[in-house]
């Protein structure tokens, strides 16, 4: 496993930390397509106790690490509907998601309803059971979403 993150998890405290160095590389999905390979992690732009967002370099992606669930989902969704006015594509590094409830799935679903296909959200390193309820309840098919090929599963 390459360790190209300045992520350490410190168990006892549950208290998610960064370590220093303001950026680090985007590792490449496992399989061949790695749209994110090569972009830079830059400056949190959330933070709570579970869950740390990072803007990207390009700008238009989010970076997210920890757990996603009813204690943060509003945050999350106000912090991607934040991002929706580039007039790109949202990139959405995923595979560092440790959790996340229906409320979590639902913050994205909600910012995707308010994107369309020119600035739609494209998710990256979805875990498979995610992507599964994703798909399974057709929100796949919204135009302001997208599933990434990369994504695990
Ligand atoms: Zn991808």
């Amino acid at each position: 496993m390459q360790k190209i993150f300045g992520f350490a998890w410190r168990g006892k405290s549950g208290v998610t930390q960064w370590e220093k160095g303001t950026m680090s590389l985007l590792k490449g999905a496992a399989s061949g397509e790695q749209p994110m390979a090569g972009w830079l992690e830059g400056e949190p732009m959330y933070t709570d106790r579970q869950l740390v967002i990072r803007h990207t370099v390009p700008t238009n992606g989010l970076s997210f690490a920890g757990t996603i669930d009813v204690m943060n989902a509003d945050q999350v969704a106000s912090a991607l509907i934040s991002q929706l006015d580039q007039g790109l594509p949202l990139h959405l590094e995923l595979s560092r998601v440790e959790f996340s409830d229906v409320s979590g799935i639902r913050a994205f679903v909600l910012a995707a309803e308010c994107a369309d296909a020119r600035n739609r959200i494209v998710l990256h390193g979805l875990p498979s059971l995610l992507q599964r309820v994703i798909t399974v309840v057709g929100w796949a098919d919204l135009p302001g979403l997208e599933i990434c090929s990369c994504s695990a599963g």
